[in-house]
């Protein structure tokens, strides 16, 4: 039988927002050590703009055949391309076969043209010097650069920068005050992860983890604080959701994260994540 106070603790819940699909899950959160977010989409809005392109060649021409490629993509990098394109009033060109590789980038062919867009490891040509210098400027500020390949050459090089969620500085400062260890597990590089790391005052970072490897991820910083929930909101941040002792997820993600997930914040409310833990911890006080 499900106590008492658990039913009056998960019911108080939903009327903040948060939703427990598991009635174990408050007994868990109880014992949690270490809170671990996805940052595209959960610490951020997830609603990148593109900042910046470099292009061997006419940047017009290049930002056209990416969009077409991307126009393909529901990733939010995706869509900050191909709204770039539509500003700009371009013409986007015919591409076929695209293949998304999650956590990397995309592949396809445009006009006889291999084509490939994603991180850094995802080129495999030389990166020329003048496009490597841009990029690790732009990477300095804290955008996610993207990296494009025409055949066996560059094509250019693209920054997309995100905002930060206006409450989440005050979410991490309230869980390092329940006794929390904050932290990251995201798929993007490792100095887009530290600006934003250092911006919330995170420093448990896993940054460059591709989506088969947030589950494995999870478990580290399990090794590594003690047991933990995971809050994200992709298809990407599942197999972590899963892996975690709790799985939060973001109520405005995707449904596939809400079903590996344990717990749901409603509308992606972030302040949910203190909160269920701080009921977590009353409710099971109630009940020793
Ligand atoms: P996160 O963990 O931050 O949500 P993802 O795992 O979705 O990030 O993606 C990790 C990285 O893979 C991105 O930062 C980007 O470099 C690359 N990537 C993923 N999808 C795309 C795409 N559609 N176009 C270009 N690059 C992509
Ligand atoms: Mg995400």
């Amino acid at each position: 039988a499900v106590p008492v106070s658990i039913m009056v603790g998960t019911g108080r819940a939903s009327e903040l927002g948060v939703l427990f699909r598991r009635g174990d899950a408050l007994q868990k959160l109880r014992d949690v050590r270490v809170v671990a977010f996805d940052k595209t989409g959960t610490l951020t809005l997830g609603k990148p703009a593109l900042s910046g392109v470099m292009a061997e060649g006419d940047e017009d021409a290049a930002l056209a055949l990416l969009a077409a490629l991307e126009s393909r993509s529901e990733h939010p990098i995706a869509h900050a391309i191909v709204s770039a394109a539509q500003e700009r009033g371009l013409d986007l060109p015919e591409v076929e076969e695209v293949k998304a590789i999650s956590g990397e980038g995309l592949t396809g062919r445009s006009e006889g043209s291999e084509l490939r867009i994603g991180n850094r490891d995802f080129l495999t040509v030389p990166l020329p010097q003048a496009l490597a210098e841009q990029a690790a400027e732009w990477e300095g500020t804290g955008a996610t650069v993207l990296y494009a390949q025409r055949d066996a050459q560059v094509l250019a090089v693209l920054s997309v920068s995100d905002v930060i969620r206006e409450e989440a500085p005050r979410i991490i400062a309230a869980l390092k005050a329940q006794g929390l260890r904050p932290a990251m597990v995201t798929g993007d590089s490792e100095a887009a992860a530290r600006h934003v790391g250092a911006a919330l005052g995170i420093e448990m970072i896993r940054a460059g983890v591709k989506p088969m490897d947030k589950a494995a991820a999870v478990e580290d910083l399990r090794a590594e604080g003690g047991p933990v929930a995971f809050a994200g909101d992709g298809i990407n941040d599942a197999p972590a959701l899963a892996a975690a002792d709790v799985g939060v997820a973001m109520g405005s993600g995707t449904d596939i994260a809400m079903e590996a997930a344990e717990v749901v914040l409603v509308g992606g409310d972030l302040r949910g994540v203190p909160t269920a833990l701080e009921l977590s911890r009353r409710t099971m006080a109630n009940i020793r």
